[in-house]
């Protein structure tokens, strides 16, 4: 699975801090390392809307339909995800679950290769891209580019990096939240520290579950 910081709101942080000031009208007590301070202080009074003016865009591709159908949730995102009624799905990439045991793990393929001839098979009765799919796997690669505001990234990552949320969704987030600390640490720091506090194994899943490839066998 690959997770790519594609564009983000330059000096996002002073960017924030200058939309919070205004509230306050003192723009002039910023310096260059004063929102280190300063964010934190919205953070904890609740004052998020400033966290609004700050922007980030990714590429992630790689992840299944299951995983892409959870991110898709979050209304205050901007989508624009790989068609599955204009781009044919007859040679589909597919996400194999680290849950399926090494021993069974040719079994998964077969029947992702089985799923692969059903759609062959009713494409070549005539279905258009749209209706054949319907035989598709949750498991299924898809390819999407999200953007969102950092008060929504943050929004998100609270809800998706508990051990609540599903491995995969997990694994998308906690790439993005890397991405992020590292261009707007103030902004991230806590909800990164309590992500890491609530999984400190950062196990299987951080660099993405395996992948076949429903078109080896053509
Ligand atoms: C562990 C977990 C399990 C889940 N299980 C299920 C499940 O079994 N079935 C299922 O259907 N979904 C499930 N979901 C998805 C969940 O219900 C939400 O649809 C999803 O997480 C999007 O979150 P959200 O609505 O808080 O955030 P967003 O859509 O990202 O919105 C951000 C915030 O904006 C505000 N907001 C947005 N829209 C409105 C609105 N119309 N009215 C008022 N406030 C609004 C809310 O404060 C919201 O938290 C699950 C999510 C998690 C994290």
């Amino acid at each position: 699975m690959d997770v790519e910081l594609v564009a983000i709101t330059p000096d996002a942080e002073a960017v924030i801090e200058r939309a919070a000031r205004t509230c306050y009208q003192s723009a002039d007590r910023a310096t260059t390392d004063s929102a280190a301070a300063f964010l934190p202080k919205l953070l904890a009074m609740g004052h998020e809307s400033p966290f609004e003016h700050a922007y980030a865009t990714f590429r992630i591709a790689g992840c299944s339909r299951a995983a892409s159908h959870q991110l898709v949730r979050h209304r205050l995102m901007a989508v624009s995800q790989r068609s599955q009624r204009y781009v044919s799905e007859k040679s589909f990439d597919y996400v194999v679950p680290p849950s399926v045991p090494d021993s069974l793990r040719g079994e998964f393929e077969a029947d992702m290769e089985s799923i692969r001839q059903l759609y062959v098979k009713w494409k070549s009765y005539g279905l258009r891209n749209e209706d054949a799919r319907f035989v598709l796997p949750n498991a299924c690669t898809t390819e999407l580019v999200i953007s969102a505001n950092f008060r929504e990234f943050r929004h998100i990552f609270k809800v998706r990096l508990t051990p609540h949320a599903q491995w995969e969704i997990r694994a998308i987030c906690r790439q993005m939240l890397e991405s992020l600390a590292r261009e707007a640490p103030t902004v991230f720091r806590d909800i990164r520290e309590a992500a890491i506090k609530a999984d400190p194994q950062r196990s299987d899943e951080a660099e993405g579950a395996p992948r076949g490839k429903a078109s080896r066998h053509q």
